[in-house]
């Protein structure tokens, strides 16, 4: 029997849609505007059509948004010092730093100067030590989305085994800590697993956040499982997952698809967030 395919465009549409709604009443109800700011150094193209992404979909959901663009050959002292002053502007509420920055600059050391009210990706360690804590904060945006999906998917979560394939900072680890708060039974498998196989065939949700095309097949999968693709792979045949989706959609129960899966639930928390963030900064 075929899986059902969880379509990752519908939900992320209907996302984009309740934030839009409640930006409406949220300024009807005498709030601000809510408005994002990007950061993009460098002229990587891919990282270009990114951000142009965020800022249509601010426009659609009535986000305010102003976009910084600095040379590659910014320093990170001066990166830093942007970031910062975002910070402190009463006008923001969402900074986004496009990622990753150029080799020159270090990553850790940019996030850290977000300022945590503002850190609509998640990715400062007040955040991520909020998640892990179990206390509300700014959760990353592509394992919120994985959330929203097993719930439009109608996967059970509490009491439910859960196994997600890679453990990073981005993905891995914050949805370790997002599906504990659901009650699930979580493990975390990874690149040391050793029968990687006989773990995720336990899985009742299954998670897949590696970066290597096709990893898991058929006998990953255990029948009727709900399994979420998050890995995006540029392959000679085109956008592949890290699951093999031909195989595992004969087995699984729901699926996502690689694209149009996880991929548009990211612009549509980012717009979740940055709503979060405004109201949490007019109270
Ligand atoms: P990462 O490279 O930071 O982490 C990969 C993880 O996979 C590591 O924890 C590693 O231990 C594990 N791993 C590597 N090889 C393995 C193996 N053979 N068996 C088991 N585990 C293994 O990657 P990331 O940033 O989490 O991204 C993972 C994938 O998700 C990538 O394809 C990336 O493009 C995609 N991604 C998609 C979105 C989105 O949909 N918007 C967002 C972020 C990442």
């Amino acid at each position: 029997m075929s899986a059902k395919i969880i379509d990752g465009k519908a939900v992320s549409a209907e996302v984009r849609e309740r934030v839009a709604a409640e930006v409406t009443e949220f300024i009807a109800g005498g709030g601000h505007q809510p408005v994002l700011a990007t950061v993009l150094v460098g002229d990587d193209p891919a990282s270009h059509v990114y951000v142009a992404n965020k800022h249509k979909a601010c426009e659609a959901a009535g986000i305010g948004s102003v976009h910084h663009e600095l040379p590659a050959e910014t320093s990170q002292a001066d990166l830093v010092a942007l970031v910062k002053a975002l910070g402190d502007d009463d006008g923001i509420d969402g900074i986004l730093v496009q990622l990753p920055p150029p080799d020159h600059i270090d990553a850790d050391a940019v996030i850290a100067a977000i300022n945590p009210a503002k850190d609509v990706d998640g990715l400062t360690a007040t955040n991520a030590g909020l998640l892990a804590g179990g206390r509300p904060g700014l959760v990353p945006c592509t394992p919120a989305g994985v959330i929203e999906l097993l719930d439009h998917a109608g996967t059970e979560i509490e009491g439910a085994e859960a196994v997600i394939v890679g453990r990073s900072n981005l993905v891995g680890r914050p949805l370790i800590s997002l599906l504990l708060g659901r009650n699930a039974t979580v493990t975390a498998a990874h690149s040391r697993t050793r029968d990687l196989e006989g773990v995720c065939r336990r899985a009742d949700i299954l998670v897949a956040a590696v970066g290597v095309p096709g990893l898991l097949g058929a006998e990953h999968v255990k029948p009727g499982a709900t399994v979420i693709d998050v890995g995006i792979n540029r392959t000679d045949d085109g956008l592949k997952g890290d699951v093999d989706f031909e195989a595992a959609v004969e087995v699984a129960g729901a699926i996502t698809p690689v694209p149009g899966g996880v991929g548009p639930m990211t612009i549509a928390m980012l717009m979740a967030n940055t709503l979060i963030a405004a109201k949490a900064r007019a109270r």
